[in-house]
């Protein structure tokens, strides 16, 4: 299809790099399922009708006198041609550089960097970017489009063989909207075929609200119809063209249900669970939420856009209305379509409405059902849900304070009784499997799975068969330091203070005096702190160890080692806090080192049970030049006394 050209002025210009590279990746990882490209073709199209019935909501005028809204599809099977209509808001010479030239995603060169290459990861990467336009390139080995944009009269012809770059020319076009014409690879033909079209739009573009059109197919006609008027031949609606989201729910399946996400979400894998619900009373509204398998490649950046779409009354408002959502929910998918707002509401008083804000509280709660009830009854489904998003649902326990306990009830850790690294212990779970005497619950904070669950912390309770939380997530610190108890049972971090084990409390609370002052006896604290002066607040043998010679505790109110890095990072000058500094008195090498006369080598031997703890916790040295000659030397008086 080409129309013709007011002015031969064909402009070249270069693709964007990124844009470059994700056409390239489309064209050769996405190969096993080409027939996508329609949908993207066809979701382009219903959006840019959506943006044009909400803008002539102000400007009527935008609309001429073409106010039936609908996409179209054509092909040539003989020119090898597929063509793809809709008169939407269409795009202006400048948008159509932005918005097919290049990609304007923040993050997009960090996402590319992570490509392997590997055709298989690759694609499922890709699919977690979004498809989109470029996907014509699978099948087309070149693609134009032709598009006016609503209130303009200067059209605007595309062209692009997918490789470098892309041809750009003034065109005379009088019907508002865009045409997509891909010119069909040769093993791409069967895009050409009326039956094939109609399928792949049934199955993939049911759901569009606007009707995807194609000719009908009038029955061949035969010589002797005398009366053969010749007709010619019509468009007709292919797909079922009612909003989704308005359909009772029995009446939609899976599958429809399944391209729908797609088509909201720009997702290439399925979802893996959806809530869909007709709200009536005193707001009324629909909603349509999903939850998708895996995590986007920008979900811990900041500003980008993200949210539901919002319709009021049927009609589109926007995309990523953040306002219905609290943003430790930002993964959710979906659609809210409310009878109650005015159609002409905007980011502004969406933020203030009281109505956004019931809504807002009402959807919360029901994604929450929605994890709990998948957490009781599909407890692997909900495993692989944990390992993409729990650390985002960690943000919402942590600040969300009316939807604590729901929130709570969804976490899931390491544990020292679980499976290596893997986070699947429940609060309930742990409740259930403590020991009775014991009424709190126990966890540690570090930066990996391997420093916290090797920790010398946990020696007496392993020794004693009580299982502790192991927390590694960047987020874990801040959460415990506002999530203080589940229930009524309060969270115990093993690195602080005087840690008890159960049964124990008691006694050690109505002894604390007598215990204080049998620790300072020990003849070693006097010595251990005269060497470690004002490195540490104090000194005092452990209860806690069992194996490892010493460990560092913090006090009370201490601010974490996790946390003190990030702010550290972040570069905050933290106030100096001091651990205690407590050794194993039953170790054979604490034994030894009471009995060292020397006290040179007493201070040197101290000095590296010192930074060995501090090790031990993924702290760093304050002066590891220091440790590393302390070390040297002893190894080599080791080897001496080999000799
Ligand atoms: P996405 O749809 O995820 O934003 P695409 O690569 O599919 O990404 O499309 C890029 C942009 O091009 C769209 O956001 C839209 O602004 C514009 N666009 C694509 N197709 C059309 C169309 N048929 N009419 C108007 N604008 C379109």
């Amino acid at each position: 299809m080409s129309e013709a050209t007011s002015e031969p002025t064909v402009e070249t210009h270069r693709f964007q790099t990124e844009a470059k590279q994700l056409l390239k990746l489309m064209i050769h990882s996405l190969y096993s399922n080409r027939e996508i490209f329609l949908r993207e073709l066809i979701s382009n199209a219903s959006d840019a009708i959506d943006k044009l019935r909400f803008k002539a909501l102000e400007n009527p005028e935008l609309l001429g006198d073409d106010a039936d809204y609908h996409i179209d599809i054509t092909f040539d099977k003989e020119a090898k041609t597929l063509t793809i209509t809709d008169n939407g808001i269409g795009m202006t010479h400048d948008e159509v550089i932005t918005n097919l030239g290049t990609i304007a995603k923040s993050g997009t060169a960090e996402f590319l960097s992570h490509l392997t290459g590997d055709q298989a990861k690759d694609a499922q990467l890709i699919g977690q970017f979004g498809v989109g336009f470029y996907s014509a390139f699978m099948v087309a080995d070149e693609v134009e489009v032709a598009t006016l944009a609503a209130g303009s009269d200067q059209g605007v012809l595309w062209r692009s063989a997918g490789e470098d770059a892309y041809d750009m020319e003034k065109i005379e076009r009088s019907a508002r909207g865009t045409s997509v014409t891909l010119h069909l690879k040769d093993d791409a033909l069967d895009f050409a075929e009326d039956f094939r079209l109609r399928s792949v739009v049934r199955r993939y573009s049911d759901h569009i609200g606007v009707p995807v059109r194609m000719l009908e197919q009038l029955p061949e006609t035969t010589d002797e119809a005398e009366d053969a008027e010749v007709k010619e031949p019509g468009f007709e609606a292919v797909n079922s063209a009612q909003a989704l989201w308005t359909r009772p729910r029995t009446e939609v399946s899976d599958e429809e249900y399944t391209e729908f996400y797609k088509h909201v979400s720009h997702d290439f894998e399925d979802p893996l669970s959806w809530s869909h619900n007709k709200v009536e009373g005193k707001l009324e509204y629909n909603s349509l939420l999903y939850l998708p398998k895996r995590a986007p490649f920008d979900l811990y950046q900041r500003d980008i856009p993200r949210g539901l779409k919002l319709y009021v009354q049927r009609v589109f408002i926007m995309d990523d209305a953040e306002q219905f959502l609290p943003l430790y929910l930002r993964f959710v998918k979906g659609v809210i379509d409310s009878n109650d707002l005015p159609l002409n509401v905007s980011r502004e008083i969406l933020q203030e409405d009281d109505r956004v804000t019931s809504i807002k509280n009402a959807l919360t709660k029901r994604v929450l059902n929605m994890l709990d009830t998948m957490a009781k009854k599909e407890p692997e489904k909900y495993q692989a849900f944990w390992d993409e998003f729990g650390e985002v649902l960690k943000e919402g326990a942590g600040e969300d304070f009316a939807n604590r306990e729901a929130l709570a009830k969804l976490l899931r850790f390491a544990s020292t009784k679980g499976e290596g690294s893997k986070k699947t212990v429940s609060l309930d779970r742990y409740l259930e499997r403590k020991s009775e005497d014991q009424d709190v619950i126990y966890y540690i904070c570090s930066e990996t799975y391997e420093t916290a669950s090797r920790s010398p912390h946990l020696e007496m309770f392993k020794d004693r068969d009580v299982e502790v939380l192991l927390m590694f997530d960047r987020i874990d610190e801040w959460l415990m330091s506002s999530l203080t108890q589940y229930g009524d049972v309060q969270f115990v971090d093993v690195m602080r203070g005087d840690v008890t084990l159960p049964g124990e409390a008691k006694d050690a609370d109505d002894n604390e005096e007598t215990n204080d002052e049998e620790d300072e006896k020990h003849p070693l604290v006097e010595r251990i702190s005269a060497v470690l002066g004002d490195k540490v607040d104090k000194v005092r043998p452990s209860k806690r160890l069992t194996q490892s010679p010493a460990c560092l505790v913090l006090s009370e109110d201490a601010m974490g080692v996790q946390m003190r890095k990030i702010l550290e990072a972040s570069g905050q000058s933290m106030p100096e806090s001091k651990p205690i500094f407590e050794f194993n008195p039953n170790h054979l090498l604490l034994q030894r080192l009471d009995m060292e006369p020397d006290e040179d080598r007493f201070a040197e031997l101290v000095g590296i049970l010192f930074d060995q703890a501090s090790l031990a916790e993924g702290g760093a040295l304050t002066d590891p030049g220091a440790y590393v000659e302390r070390l040297n030397r002893l190894l080599l008086e080791l080897l001496d006394s080999d000799k």
